[in-house]
């Protein structure tokens, strides 16, 4: 049995960042940003209104002053208005402020008379516009190379103009989910058979950590079978292979994958769950045997097969978001290797959820964090841990 930090080294040590590319900004969610972007413009742009209203000098306002609507301002056009004492331009949320104003009284806070408004609050300088540059200044870095495009992150290199973004690596994944008993969703069930969920956790999974799933197949336990489905992916970045791991007769991925002339570097880790997890490289892909208990493919993907997938996408940090927690109740592992719990992280507490057996799906679909603990280690409650969060 190798162990875990070992697998984890090794795992990243062999996986390079795969070539930048450029592509547009509608495919660029959850990429990593393969350079540092600046700002090309400040935000706001220009100086402009937040309200829709009126826009004055603000000392020429006190209340009950009555101003001439000399013009109208929307947005989207720089009507080149000036604003002098005794008069208000009519402005609306987001146009440019006119020359010579300082302020915006909302429309809730003057009466229109015709061509002129009647102010009926204070005004201060500067009320209700938007400074130039007030939210970012030009020149300023908006993402540091290896930085995760999120949705916001996204709406500011938009805010920015880039169409398209230089972003990491490209990884392509094949999904091979080996097992007699899978059957194909919507198909009827024959006894004995169950729906291979693995093959839809797995891909699920994948696009969360910003891959492509290139292919995804079942594939029954038999060498022929195997052989043929292997030899159809080794084209991608990495293969994932569900089930057939371990070291029951029916479980022939090792054997099949030597008999290819994959190199294995890894088979057998001290992790709970997971122990029979397998990493190697068959031509150009990684290849990662992921156990077939759910729990276990779960696990294994979240340790051994996220990180290089994000190295090989050039992320900064392949790590996943670690909290402190506090335990609410008492953990002990008495297993000789690295337990990992699953439990739900709410309100700064961890309670570990459902059973935790490597089959146990529904538990682990109501769980949103894993607690590590180590071999030997007993946690009572009460105890501050470090969690995992996924979700
Ligand atoms: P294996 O790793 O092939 O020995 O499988 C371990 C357990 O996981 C068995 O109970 C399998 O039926 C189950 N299993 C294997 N593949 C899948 C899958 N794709 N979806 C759901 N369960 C699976
Ligand atoms: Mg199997």
């Amino acid at each position: 049995m190798i162990s875990e930090s070992e697998t984890r080294l090794k795992i990243l040590e062999a996986v390079r960042p795969l070539p930048a590319r450029k592509v547009s900004i509608s495919q660029a969610l959850d990429q990593f940003v393969a350079e540092n972007y600046l700002a090309q413009f400040p935000l706001p742009m220009f100086d402009n209104s937040a309200m829709d209203g009126y826009a004055v000098i603000a000392t020429d306002c006190p209340i009950g002053k009555r101003l001439r609507v000399i013009g109208e301002q929307p947005a989207g056009i720089d009507r080149k208005l000036r604003v002098s004492n005794g008069t208000a331009v009519r402005i609306f949320t987001g146009a440019p402020m006119p020359a010579g104003a300082d302020a915006v009284v909302m429309q809730e806070d003057a009466t229109r008379e015709g061509e002129e408004i009647v102010v009926t609050t204070e005004v201060g300088a500067g009320e209700f516009v938007r400074r130039r540059g007030c939210d970012l200044g030009e020149g300023q870095r908006i993402l540091s190379q290896g930085e995760r495009i999120n949705p916001t992150k996204l709406g500011l290199l938009a805010s920015q103009g880039f169409a398209e973004i230089l972003v990491g690596g490209h990884v392509r994944a094949g999904i091979i989910s080996t097992g007699d008993e899978l059957a194909k969703l919507g198909e009827k069930l024959r006894p004995g058979q169950i729906y291979d969920s693995n093959s839809v956790l797995l891909q699920a999974l994948l696009k969360h950590c910003g891959a492509t799933v290139a292919m995804s197949v079942r594939c029954p336990d038999d060498a022929d079978s195997l052989q043929n489905s292997f030899q159809s992916a080794a084209d991608y970045e990495i293969l994932i292979v569900s089930g057939g791991v371990s070291v029951g007769e029916r479980d022939l991925v090792q054997a099949t994958l030597r008999k290819l002339g994959a190199k294995i570097d890894i088979w057998r880790v001290a992790i709970k769950p997971g122990k029979p997890f397998l990493f190697g490289s068959l031509e150009k892909s990684f290849v990662f045997g992921l156990p077939g208990n759910p729990v276990s493919a779960f696990v294994t993907f979240l340790q051994f097969v996220r990180p290089p997938i994000l190295k090989m996408m050039g992320a900064k940090d392949v790590g996943l978001v670690t909290l402190p927690a506090k335990l609410t109740v008492g953990q002990s592992n008495e297993s000789e290797r690295a337990h990992y719990v699953r439990g739900k992280f709410e309100h700064g507490n961890f309670t570990p959820i459902g059973r935790q057996e490597s089959h146990a799906l529904f538990g682990l679909s109501q769980s949103n964090a894993l607690l590590r603990i180590e071999s030997g280690e007993a946690l009572r409650a009460g105890t501050t841990v470090s969690v995992q969060v996924w979700s």
